[in-house]
């Protein structure tokens, strides 16, 4: 039985006192949550602050990138031992505003999802097609390519995450059906299962992401296999951001 995880990718938003008020917000929300798992990702800036509001709940703390040297002359960057000292248990990897704003390409996903594994932080690796590649009836081999080449040399992916975030959802107020949703998760298990086996992909956690609200996600969490959801304006709000979370703690 997969666990739900619910994630809030707080983007460049909320300075350090908004970010902490808003995690004590979430936290105090939480307590008559019992189970699944809430993961929220501020700023770097907030990162450490955050990490202290949410000491000893069971909210984990995500970073939004990171890069995947140790450490060196990458001005600008942060590295994954960095993460780890302030206390982040995930990582976002391969958000498509990286891939879109900053040109991250799959080999640095792989990269940066290699190192986040073999330093132990777990990464939310996100796929998902554009407008016109869904247009065009490629989504299976972009999301396929994604997967595939992100995931290129990991052995193992207990604890790795994905996320199907189609581009033309994110932000947009566009979400996808669910069942536009269960066919692209359905065919990320598949691949999963060609790569890990069975028993293994039928562990992995599947997120959709892209305009999650608490009035969507109820018929999205209910396809088989949408695990949770990665939200991103909707976790700014802590009414919004628990409301996703009741919906999908009380159909589990
Ligand atoms: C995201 O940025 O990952 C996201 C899903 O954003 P939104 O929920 O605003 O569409």
């Amino acid at each position: 039985m997969r666990e739900w995880i619910v994630a809030g990718n707080w983007k460049m938003h909320n300075n350090v006192a908004e970010s902490i008020a808003l995690a004590k917000a979430i936290r105090e929300g939480l307590t008559a949550i019992k189970n699944g798992e809430v993961v929220i990702a501020p700023t770097f800036t907030a990162l450490f602050s955050v990490g202290e509001i949410i000491k000893g709940s069971r909210i984990s703390l995500a970073a939004q990138d990171m890069h995947y040297e140790d450490k060196g002359a990458f001005t600008g960057e942060i590295s994954p031992a960095m993460l780890k000292d302030v206390g982040c248990i995930y990582v976002i990897i391969g958000h498509s505003e990286r891939r879109k704003y900053f040109h991250e390409q799959d080999n640095d996903v792989n990269l940066k999802v290699k190192k986040a594994l073999m330093i132990g932080l777990k990464p939310i690796v996100c796929v998902g097609e554009t407008d016109e590649e869904r247009v065009k009836g490629v989504t299976q081999s972009v999301v396929g390519r994604q997967l595939k080449e992100g995931l290129s040399g990991v052995e193992k992916i207990d604890n790795v995450v994905i996320a199907y975030e189609p581009v033309w959802a994110i932000g947009t107020g566009k979400v996808a059906t669910p069942e536009q949703a269960q066919e692209v998760h359905f065919f990320i298990r598949g691949i999963l299962k060609n790569l890990y086996g069975g028993s293994t992909a039928d562990d992995i956690r599947v997120l959709y992401g892209g305009s999650v609200t608490k009035d969507n996600i109820g018929d999205l969490i209910a396809m088989k296999d949408i695990d949770g959801a990665l939200v991103g304006g909707a976790s700014l709000k802590v009414d919004s951001f628990l409301g996703i979370i009741k919906v999908i703690s009380s159909k589990q």
